[in-house]
């Protein structure tokens, strides 16, 4: 019997019956306007943009696009707030946070409902890590916020002013926190950026944000696209720039910023190895290295894309994980069990296939799950490439989809060579049972982020950031502190 027969006849043939999420919690609206100086604008008053179900490609709503003028009134409205956040006391700051992450848990369904709707990622994911971790950054730094004195910033710390944040599609509720919960804490107001496919959670953020009587124009959310970001970019009333998305944009930033000194932090694109020794826990090895790649479609920029397996265990390692690929139930992003959702949008889609062209042309073997996919939206089957040299293109550019590139090595050394063979630097996993082993490859490689047998696991307290291409600055803990403060 073939592993697959071995698996339908385990099963007995019995399928999963449907187990969708309600969509009426999400409550969206129709048009939305932007939420500047502590309200919404009218829609009517500015241009508006669709913003789609990636699943269907139907529309959800529309939503304002933020002009030159909007975020002129964003930061102004930002600025008039600063003197009396900056001064609150830090109890008084920590009060606000709490409320706004107690408020997440309250939301959390509707919450969840959006994002997956707005993104495509399951429910599974926005109800079991996007929500909770949003909710986990506000409770961490509101610890934080009456404490900063004794941060090891010096004895009074100062925040920088108006910090602009401009955040990427594939965890929009989730990177609105990771921006504001610790720009808040340390008495910074703020312009957010949503990204132009997801704004949707970072509207029923903002309502929040109301809800929990946060005082008007310490955070202003307009949405929009790039243009509007580079707006906010642009805008000299900005102390700060706090960046995460490609790293083409992010240079870009750096450019413009660099002849105006201020401050800036780029979360950009990376290219992660996943690097798996013969010794590895083969059990969780395996779940590891699929969590590593097809969570939240591969649209993360720390993704396990590359798996370098030490070439005695290729084969075995090989056939269980592409095993494990047929049994990813990919479908109704709402469905309860559903592992993989939908691309988050065309020009994405369009990409991964690209690349994955690519990957094909330049003779490395494709295997393609044979799950049915949906016909209407936009969706990619989970795909492993073996065969893959380090020259290819799948194995050098970031692809940003539920598609793996399986390398091999021989000795440790090999490992670290071709790991390190990257212009990123963001992400790397190590699975092996030595700790020994796993120290001396985690000293040797060049990425802000080293996980030992496990794989995209985010906490609040851990600073979270990459070196070379990667970008720099750190986000989360302690660290993430002092990209906001004078220091
Ligand atoms: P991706 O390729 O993953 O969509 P981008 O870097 O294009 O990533 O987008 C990340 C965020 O940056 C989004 O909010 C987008 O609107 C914004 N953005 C795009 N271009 C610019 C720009 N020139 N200046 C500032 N922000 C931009």
């Amino acid at each position: 019997m073939t592993d697959q027969q071995l698996d339908q006849s385990r099963l007995g043939g019995f399928t999963y019956d449907p187990a969708p999420e309600s969509a009426s919690v999400a409550r969206i609206a129709d048009a939305y306007g932007l939420f500047i100086d502590g309200a919404f604008t009218d829609p009517g008053d500015h241009e508006q943009f669709v913003t789609l179900n990636p699943a269907s490609a139907r529309p959800l709503a529309t939503v304002a696009h933020g002009s030159t003028a909007d975020v002129d009134r964003a930061v102004a409205a930002a600025r008039r707030a600063f003197p009396s956040w900056s001064t609150t006391t830090g109890s008084q700051r920590a009060k606000y946070l709490y409320r706004i992450a107690r408020l997440i848990q309250e939301r959390a369904r509707e919450l969840a409902v959006v994002e997956t709707l707005d993104n495509g990622k399951p429910i599974r994911e926005t109800r079991d890590v996007d929500v909770p971790l949003a909710a986990a950054y506000f409770f961490y730094y509101a610890g934080w916020a009456d404490k900063l004195d004794h941060a090891g910033f010096g004895p009074s710390p100062r925040p920088l002013g108006v910090a602009g944040q401009i955040i990427p599609w594939n965890f929009p509720l989730l990177m609105a926190a990771w921006k504001l919960a610790p720009a808040l804490a340390a008495g910074n107001t703020c312009v957010l950026k949503p990204a132009e496919t997801t704004p949707l959670s970072a509207l029923v953020l903002a309502d929040i944000l109301a809800q929990a009587e946060l005082p008007a124009g310490v955070v202003n959310i307009v949405t929009g696209d790039g243009a509007t970001g580079a707006a906010l970019v642009a805008h000299p009333g900005v102390d700060k720039i706090a960046f995460t998305g490609s790293t083409e944009v992010g240079r870009l930033i750096q450019q413009r910023l660099g002849e105006r000194g201020t401050h800036l932090t780029l979360e950009l694109g990376g290219k992660g190895a996943n690097i798996v020794f013969e010794d590895a826990p083969v059990d969780e090895m395996i779940e590891g290295i699929i969590d590593g790649i097809f969570f939240n479609q591969g649209h993360v920029c720390c993704a396990g894309s590359r798996l370098l397996v030490q070439e005695s265990i290729a084969d075995e390692v090989v056939r269980r994980l592409l095993r494990r690929v047929e049994q990813l139930r990919v479908g109704d992003p709402l469905d309860k069990n559903t592992d993989v959702g939908a691309i988050n949008s065309a020009a994405q889609l369009a990409r991964i296939e690209e690349l994955t062209v690519a990957g094909e042309a330049e003779g490395a073997t494709r295997h393609t799950s044979s799950c049915a996919l949906p016909t209407e939206g936009y969706w990619f089957a989970p795909t492993v490439f073996t065969d893959v040299a380090q020259s290819h293109r799948i194995a050098r550019e970031e692809i940003f989809g539920p598609v793996l590139s399986v390398l091999s090595f021989r000795t440790p050394d090999e490992a670290v060579a071709k790991a390190n063979n990257t212009k990123y630097g963001l992400a790397c996993g190590v699975w092996s049972e030595k700790g020994s082993r796993t120290l001396w490859v985690a000293q040797r490689l060049r990425a802000g982020v080293i996980w030992a047998n496990t794989y995209n696991r985010f906490d609040p307290t851990s600073p979270f950031g990459g070196v070379r291409e990667s970008g720099f600055g750190r986000e989360g803990g302690r660290h993430g502190l002092e990209a906001y403060l004078d220091v």
